[in-house]
């Protein structure tokens, strides 16, 4: 399962960072996960609360902000949320080329 490498590395990051700062937990963790990165929320989640368990993550709550990949119709000059197929203008029918929605990191940490 992919997810469960990426909650991995995800999770070494905070604990790397809460380290740093010589925090004795972690009591949130804040990710951005946009909807072209390939990260299926649901499975991310549940990887997730597999890799923090013995870690000073262990009751971490888990906020996901997921964000969309943004097209730009050259044909009409919509522009639009594209998911992970959009590949064509809802407006006119026009082939586009969706930009961004490529995110995942970990935007930010509640440390203690
Ligand atoms: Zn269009």
């Amino acid at each position: 399962m992919h997810e469960l490498s990426v909650a991995q590395s995800m999770m070494a990051v905070a604990l790397e960072n809460a380290a740093a700062n010589n925090a004795k937990k972690i009591l949130r963790i804040e990710l951005v996960v946009g909807n072209m990165s390939g990260v299926s929320v649901d499975a991310l989640r549940f990887a997730f609360d597999a890799v923090k368990a013995d870690t000073i993550a262990g009751n971490a709550a888990l906020v996901i902000q997921e964000t969309a990949a943004a097209a730009h119709c050259a044909a009409c000059g919509a522009n639009f949320e594209a998911g992970q197929y959009d590949f064509f203008c809802p407006a006119c029918g026009a082939p586009v080329l969706p930009k961004g929605g490529d995110e995942l990191y970990v935007k930010e940490l509640e440390i203690e």
